[in-house]
């Protein structure tokens, strides 16, 4: 089959990924293996590619915001059947008996296995998942779906953790994949929205989508600003939007942020920034029940996914594009046919 396989990390316009033609994995007893559809390019993805994450096998295929097709199942799988249509997210495996999985925090497991990253992931023509771990989908469009798998998910659980009082005020800052689809749930809850961007493009989706607020968010825009968020969730990778989202928050206001890598976070105000009760939570992965609920929410509400569809040969170009801001919403490749 072919894969976009990265061998060394290094910056995406170095173009680390390559098309290869590697062996069609076999399912284990109790996995699955998937014809990927479409796969969502995440920025995990991005930190995997530039060695953000370091390493954690000699060369592995990205990508963990799958849709596809269950084409076999391993002996001793009973859920799901070929001709299946689901989801595979980041959350591969997990060990189920450390402390974290044994009360109901499987997302903080010491042992878990990530797609991707730890194990082959879906930039590619088939990838290995295993039961349990994976969701049914309904029907629909395969791109509409795929930046749901992690985009969406890991900003419902950044939503659940942020938990403004009802009807409060909740901003967002990095208006991107996971930002347009968790704004539209916290619209639909009824909670007013604000959008945060450096960039201009992101702020006029964010507008379509229906924030109460669009702020871009350039020093001289926030000089003076009144805090006025009851509740923020951060998705930049970017330590210095975690004071602007500070500086925008309420007493007792919760910033939550939902960022698997973060550069330095400049030293913070205490008086003026932290006291008055404001939090400062990260949000790590999220747990299965987190993709159930999200994935259900998703689907009943309607929420739409804002995508721009590549060829799977255009990894690199696609990761370099979510790096640089040139994506607005999501970006997906093709994997179908490879
Ligand atoms: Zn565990
Ligand atoms: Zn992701």
């Amino acid at each position: 089959m072919r894969a976009m396989v990265l061998r060394r990390p290094g910056p995406a316009a170095s173009q680390p990924l390559h098309l290869e033609e590697v062996p069609s994995p076999v399912p284990g007893p109790t996995e699955v293996l998937v014809r990927v559809d479409k796969c969502g390019v995440c920025r995990t993805d991005l930190h995997v590619v530039e060695g953000d994450l370091p390493p954690v096998r000699d060369a592995v295929i990205p990508g963990h915001e799958i849709v596809g097709t269950v084409e076999r199942v391993g002996a001793e799988v009973r859920s799901l059947a070929a001709g299946d249509r689901v989801g595979v997210p980041w959350l591969h495996r997990t060990c189920g008996r450390c402390e974290y999985c044994s009360t109901g925090r499987e997302n903080l497991c010491e042992f878990k296995v990530f797609t991707g990253y730890s194990v082959n992931g879906g930039y590619a023509a088939e990838v290995l998942a295993e039961e349990g771990y994976v969701f049914h989908l309904p029907p629909g469009d395969a791109s509409h779906w795929a930046p749901f798998l992690c985009a969406g998910i890991i900003g419902y659980r950044a939503l659940k953790v942020a938990l403004p009082r009802p009807g409060g005020r909740i901003g967002f800052f990095g208006f991107g994949g996971s930002a347009h689809l968790t704004m539209q749930l916290a619209a639909r809850q009824g909670y007013a929205t604000v959008a945060y961007s450096r960039d201009e493009a992101h702020l006029d989706l964010a507008r379509r989508l229906g924030v109460v607020e669009a702020v871009l968010t350039d020093e001289r825009t926030l000089a003076g600003r009144t805090p006025t968020l009851d509740a923020a969730v951060v998705f930049a990778p970017a330590g210095e939007v975690v004071v602007q989202a500070l500086r925008e928050a309420k007493k007792g206001a919760t910033v939550a942020l939902a960022a698997i890598h973060m550069s330095p976070i400049p030293s913070l105000d205490y008086d003026r920034w932290l006291f008055g009760e404001r939090k400062l939570v990260s949000v790590e992965a999220n747990t299965r029940a987190d993709a159930r609920e999200f994935l259900d929410l998703a689907d009943r509400l309607h929420l739409e996914s804002t995508v721009e569809v590549r060829p799977l040969a255009q990894a690199n170009s696609a990761l370099e594009d979510l790096r640089n801001d040139r994506i607005v919403g999501a970006a997906v490749l093709d994997c179908a046919g490879s």
